[in-house]
């Protein structure tokens, strides 16, 4: 591909990209594909000869393009969202230009010292003190398995990644029972093992680690010889948005002398607005804290934004400084590869920077708002309309129900049913032993309407009667 090949060919992706923005409302949320098509539509072997970019990119609209779930359709209320708002597209795209690699200060300086200042930035929009030093992650999973293996490193006093686990006591580590799989994930990587993974029943209505029980676990597996590393809070946790009262959490843990991470990574966002801070109320005690503005925020993945209070720790434990490596006599600078446990790592600030200027703080709080509010509206109509039930409340934007006394055949039936129509998309979870539809809002360029759409698509499904607007 020439200059000029180069540049007919990006800027025919753009437009490509603007109109298909454009038309999502018109398209199903979910594709209708059937398992194995879009496999079979590719050929067993690669090109011998170079192919025509016409074809190239005719086949990408007529076998990719249908197969795609639609993660920015401003219907999409599955999972947690994804947002990529298109300023963030933008910044990617310079920054695929450019492709740098930017582990070292040296390799990228104008990327580390963005990243410093946007994680200051974002450090601040979410009321953390300035006590703590961030660094972009490529995804909330690899800060918790940082964080995990500074607990390991410092319960071991910095030991472990030269003798390995063998010759302590296991190591335990403690979180809620609504923790998110990578915590999981997390504990097996490091050595730990699952069985050192202690889960605190969570209660209340925020469905929070019960702290008197967190501290009787503690207590009895020093009795028994083990040694407690460290505890994982959750602000907003997968399923049903459980968060942990983190002040009594971390007190707990401090007097233990434990290390602490918080997994925030969806709700995290929401913290922009400080009317929901409280849902996190003594996160500034914490270690480690994990939040992903590539969720609801808006900032294309991957970018996890981890906040440290000790950044020491964590380079202690992930550093590795092999001769090539080195940069001589730099003092001062950052080498944020020493902060992660990949090496290669992306340019991530960019989006960042385009993003918080492009909306300003205020835009992206209206949005977030305006998903609360929207959401809780739409869980209110559902609890007023006969033949459904509330399962769990709305935690910010995300709250679940079901065919009010469905068992899980027909709340699964429904779900399919919604999913297979096209015009929204939802998931299922478990609450307790029943299954339950979650419905979170967060999508970035949903609209009110949108919500009202969701309402009529679950009774028109589900066969029961709109309440009157
Ligand atoms: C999405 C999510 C994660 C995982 O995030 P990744 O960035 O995909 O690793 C972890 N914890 C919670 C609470 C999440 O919502």
């Amino acid at each position: 591909m020439n200059t000029d090949d180069f540049a007919e060919w990006s800027a025919r992706a753009a437009q490509w990209g603007a109109d298909y923005r454009a038309s999502l409302r018109d398209r199903a949320v979910r594709p209708r594909v059937a398992p194995g098509q879009t496999y079979r539509s590719i050929p067993a072997a690669p090109p011998e000869r170079a192919e025509d970019m016409e074809q190239i990119f005719a086949d990408f609209e007529g076998i990719i393009a249908p197969g795609m779930t639609h993660w920015q359709h401003p219907r999409f209320f599955a999972y947690f969202p994804a947002n990529a708002a298109p300023v963030s597209v933008v910044a990617e795209y310079l920054v695929s230009a450019m492709a740098a690699q930017c582990m070292l200060w040296q390799t990228s300086p104008a990327a580390t010292e963005l990243e410093t200042r946007m994680m200051q930035w974002l450090r601040d929009a979410i009321g953390l003190p300035d006590s703590f030093e961030g660094v972009i992650q490529d995804s909330a999973s690899s800060a918790t398995l940082a964080a995990v293996l500074v607990m390991r490193e410092r319960a071991l006093g910095w030991a472990g990644n030269s003798a390995g686990l063998r010759a302590g006591p296991q190591l335990r580590i403690y979180c809620s029972a609504e923790v998110h799989s990578s915590i999981d994930r997390a504990i097996w990587i490091s050595g730990i093992g699952a069985d050192n993974l202690v889960k605190i029943p969570s209660t209340g209505p925020r469905h929070s680690m019960d702290a008197a029980a967190l501290d009787a676990a503690i207590r009895a597996d020093i009795a028994a010889g083990h040694r407690p590393a460290g505890v994982i809070g959750c602000t907003g946790g997968t399923s049903i948005g459980g968060c942990d009262d983190l002040g009594a959490v971390i007190a707990v843990a401090r007097a233990h002398d434990l290390y602490t991470h918080v997994d925030a990574a969806w709700a995290g966002s929401a913290m922009i607005c400080p009317e929901f801070r409280s849902l996190w109320a003594g996160v500034e005690g914490a270690d480690s804290v994990v939040f992903n503005p590539h969720k609801w925020l808006g900032a294309q993945f991957d970018c996890s934004a981890h906040f440290l209070r000790n950044p020491d720790d964590l380079v202690r434990t992930l550093a590795i400084q092999p001769e090539f490596l080195k940069t001589h006599g730099a003092d001062g600078i950052i080498n944020y590869s020493e902060w992660s446990v990949p090496l290669g790592r992306r340019f991530r600030a960019l989006k960042l920077w385009f993003l918080l200027r492009a909306h300003g703080l205020e835009g992206l709080r209206d949005m977030i708002r305006n998903h609360v509010r929207w959401s809780v509206d739409l869980c209110e109509k559902l609890r007023a309309t006969e033949g459904i039930e509330i399962l769990t409340e709305p935690m910010l934007s995300l709250f679940t129900f079901r065919p009010a006394g469905a068992d899980d055949t027909a709340t699964l039936a429904l779900v399919e049913a919604i999913n297979n129509d096209g015009r929204i998309y939802l998931t299922q979870t478990r609450v307790g032993d029943a299954l339950a539809i979650r419905f979170q809002a967060g999508q970035f360029d949903m609209q009110e309407q949108d919500a009202q759409v969701a309402y009529d698509v679950i009774c028109e499904l589900a066969g029961v009667a709109p309440v009157a607007r």
